[in-house]
């Protein structure tokens, strides 16, 4: 067992890349030191997986929502399916939801339509959100900013924007979020970004089974163990000593999920 204890804070271990061998995935992140996993659903067929995995797994939490590119079919129902396992066990957050006009997938009306119906829930039952923006930034603040004091606690994951975008988050009082993408030898903006972010506002995620971090780029599958590259990358970025640096976030994404470790 590592010396320290990491939470990854975005991963899709529902997804048939991660699913299909999970035991294993899960021996190699612990034995890696991320001994902790916030599992993310994107559609209700997935949030069901995620509802029903974490019941396996002490420290295995979920997340529920629909992802901003499947707006165009969310309808009443599957609100109200998202509503009933928003009140499952051991969910401890409502996303991920928010903007992408980077792929177009859905029309901007149906994911600002689907994106408020997200925060309306979280708001409902005091739960914190998991933001995913894309090409997209300010009209997520204009959409968040219509929710000002109603929703606990917020994070935007994947973060993508740079130091001027990250100050507006953390002036608002909200969390950033970054996947591996910051150890990429071209990423100086997000390596920008992060340094804007106080630690105590500070997460990181895998975001798997996408993007592998360096060195572990050629690694297609993407999974928990290789978030330990991105906090030791972060951790210089930050100019705080690795194992100190392990503690203090994982504390922050406990306590930004109201979750403990065991
Ligand atoms: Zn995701």
């Amino acid at each position: 067992m590592s010396e320290f204890c990491l939470i990854d804070t975005h991963c899709h271990l529902g997804f048939d890349e991660l699913s299909c061998d999970l035991e294993g995935v899960l021996s190699r992140s612990e034995a890696a030191g991320v001994c902790g996993w916030v599992n993310v659903g994107t559609n209700i067929e997935q949030c069901g997986k995620v509802v029903e995995l974490a019941k396996n797994y002490e420290n295995m939490y979920a997340a529920v929502g629909i992802h901003p590119h499947y707006a165009k079919d969310a309808d009443g129902q599957s609100l109200c399916e998202l509503e009933k396992l928003a009140q499952a066990q051991k969910v401890v957050a409502i996303g991920e939801t928010g903007l992408d006009f980077h792929y177009n997938l859905s029309s901007c009306q149906d994911q600002i339509r689907l994106f408020e119906s997200h925060l309306e829930l979280a708001s409902k039952l005091n739960l914190p959100v998991i933001v995913h923006s894309r090409d997209a930034f300010e009209q997520t603040l204009e959409v968040l900013d219509g929710f000002e004091g109603k929703i606990p606690r917020v994070v935007f994951h994947c973060f993508s924007e740079d130091d001027k975008a990250a100050k507006l988050v953390i002036d608002r009082g909200w969390h950033v979020s970054f996947t591996g993408v910051v150890t990429f030898k071209n990423a100086d903006k997000a390596r920008a970004a992060m340094k804007a972010v106080p630690i105590e506002r500070l997460m990181l995620e895998t975001d798997c089974p996408y993007m592998s971090p360096a060195p572990m780029r050629k690694q297609k599958i993407n999974e928990p163990a290789l978030m330990v590259h991105t906090a030791r990358l972060a951790a210089e970025v930050m100019g705080v000593e690795f194992e100190e640096f392990a503690r203090k976030i994982t504390a922050v994404s406990q306590d930004f999920f109201g979750i403990k470790l065991y």
